[in-house]
Formats: C-alpha cells, structure tokens, sequence
C-alpha cells in the first residue's frame, strides 16, 4: 500500500484514468505510481514510458497482472 505523510500535497479524484487497467508494457500516458489489480505490487512509471513487462512479477496462480493508476503526479 502506498504510503504519504502528509495529506494536504495530495487531492481526491474521481477521473477515469484511475479505473483503467492496463496490460504489462503498455506505454502510459500519465506519470505516477501503479498498483497491480492482482496482488497490489507498486511501480513508478513516467509519461511515454512503457510499464514493466510480463516478467517484472508472477503469481502463484498464473493470474495476469493488472497495471492501475494508484497516484497521479501533477506536472506543471
Ligand atoms: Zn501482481
């Protein structure tokens, strides 16, 4: 789970982006931090780069894994 200390340097959003879930290596469009829907594993990933590939992880289960935007940097 990720972890912050303090509050008021993060927001609450109810945009879409937050409820896609994305294929390993698929190339983001935000820079953040993603969770796997699977097993909640976390990553940092950054605009234009793509998300780990299938290898980064497995699970005991074969389920695939699942990248979700978790936290959403704000770039000015
Ligand atoms: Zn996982």
């Amino acid at each position: 789970m990720a972890l912050y200390k303090y509050s008021t340097h993060l927001a609450q959003s109810d945009h879409a982006a937050f409820d896609a879930k994305e294929k390993p290596g698929t190339v983001v469009v935000n820079s953040g931090i993603y969770r796997c829907a699977t097993c909640g594993d976390e990553i940092a990933a950054n605009k234009g780069n793509p998300l780990p590939p299938q290898n980064h992880h497995q699970h005991p289960n074969k389920a695939p894994i699942e990248w979700q935007l978790l936290v959403c940097s704000v770039q000015k």
